[in-house]
Formats: C-alpha cells, structure tokens, sequence
C-alpha cells in the first residue's frame, strides 16, 4: 500500500487534506481515486490507515479509520554533525543514506575549512520524509540549521562524543572507542578538515579524536561510515 508522510497528524486524526503535492502525485502519478485506501505516516511512530473521499488534485482528502503507534524501543541515539559539502547533491546523498539506515539528528556545522557557508534545509527535510517513507522507518531525524563550531560543540550533551580527524591513529578507531547502548555524537568535517585548533576546542568539550580506518573518506562517505559503525555496534 502507498505510505504518505503529514507531520501534524495525530493519534486521533480523523479527517485530513493531503498538501498539493502529495495531492496530485496520488490521483496523477498513483492513480488513487475516491475510495481507494492508503497509509500515513508522521516521523513520530505513528502509522495511519485511510480512505480517500475526493479525487481533487489539489486538495485530496483523506478519511482516518485507524492509527496504531510503534515505540522506538532504541536503546541508544545517534547524532552526526556534519559541515555540508560544497556540492549540495553529497551532503543530501548523506541524509537520505542515513536516514534510511537510521540516524536520530543531524546537525549541520560551519568550521573554520568549510566551503558551505550558507544552507537552506527545506530540501533536505523533503529528502528525509521521501526516505522515511520508502525505508518503513516511522522516526523522523531531528535537522538543525547550520550553526558556528564552536557554538555547536559547546553545547553537545550526548555521553560518547567524537571528532573524526584524519592525521588520528588507525589504530584509535571509532569501533573500538565506542560502546554500546549510549548516545553518540559524532563530529565529521568539511573537505579541507578541521583545523588544529578545532580539534583542541572539541577535546576540551570531550570530544575524543577517532579514526574513521586507514583510507581518507570524503566527507558524506565519512557521516555515512560513521553512522553504520555506531548502528552496527549497537545491532550485534
Ligand atoms: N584533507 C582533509 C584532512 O586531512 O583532514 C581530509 C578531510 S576528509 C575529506 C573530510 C572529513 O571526513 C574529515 O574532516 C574527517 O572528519 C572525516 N574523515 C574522512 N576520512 C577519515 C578517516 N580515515 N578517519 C577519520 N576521519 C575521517
């Protein structure tokens, strides 16, 4: 059955209209038609079941005849800050990958190397919801806007905290500094790197410098390898 994504739904929604875009991709590109039924979702573990009552193309609407809510039942979370590439179509490859995967927040940051200094997320939260629907996952990651390092790092909280630097010791890798069942935040950075001092601002805030492995990743490559790590960790 077609999953459709509407954040303001809610447990006991009973009637809703699609956005003109959902609209028109269910009666144009899906061929719904009135009485036809579909699923929801919202990011925030719910799954919806509905009827349609119109075919308008623009403003479809939807009967809700039953919800059913899923717990996370995550026993650890996963926060990747990551300075956004240059090329926009990388850093979205990134969120749609871990998104898929699974990732709880992703920040955006801006360092000292970063060749991105402006970042406009509404595309990415469409990347995000698109990914939510075709994985199954009911859990929509948090997104941040594009905030200074050192703003960033000062007031992380999660218990395991990391920076991927890549003059670190193979050998300090994140897989044997990690533990499971914690909340991880990882930092992973723009083409150039962080710089040095970056690195001693994020130690004096715990973050502890890791090895993402012998080869140097680019930067989308590096928050993807980083969030498999920490999901595979936890899933063994
Ligand atoms: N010339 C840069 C340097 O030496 O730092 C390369 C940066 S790399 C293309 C982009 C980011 O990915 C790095 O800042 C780091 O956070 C992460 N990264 C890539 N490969 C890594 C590795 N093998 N170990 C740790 N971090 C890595």
């Amino acid at each position: 059955m077609a999953t459709f994504f509407k954040e303001d739904l809610e447990e006991n929604s009973k009637e809703i209209t699609l956005s003109q875009e959902e609209s028109r991709h269910c009666v144009k590109v899906l061929r719904f038609s009135n009485g036809d039924k579909i699923s929801l979702i919202n990011g925030k573990g719910f799954i919806f079941q509905g009827e349609l009552l119109n075919n308008d193309l623009k403003k479809l609407k939807i009967r809700i005849d039953q919800s059913q809510y899923f717990n996370k039942e995550q026993s650890y979370r996963i926060h990747i800050a990551i300075a956004p590439t240059k090329n926009m179509d990388r850093i979205e490859w990134f969120v749609e990958k871990a998104t898929e995967i699974g990732i709880d927040k992703i920040s955006f940051i801006k360092t000292r190397h970063s060749e991105r200094k402006h970042l406009k997320t509404t595309r990415i939260h469409n990347i995000i919801q698109s990914a939510l629907k075709q994985s199954g996952n009911l859990y929509l990651p948090e997104i941040t806007e594009l905030i200074e390092f050192k703003n960033f790092v000062e007031m992380v909280t999660e218990e395991e905290r990391f920076i991927a630097y890549v003059p670190e010791n193979p050998n300090n890798s994140l897989i044997k500094k990690s533990s499971k069942k914690k909340t991880y935040c990882i930092l992973v950075g723009p083409e150039g790197g962080f710089s040095e001092e970056e690195v001693a601002l994020a130690q004096v805030q715990g973050f502890d410098p890791v090895s993402l492995g012998k080869t140097r990743l680019r930067t989308e490559t590096a928050g993807l390898y980083a969030c498999s790590i920490l999901n595979i960790i936890n899933q063994i």
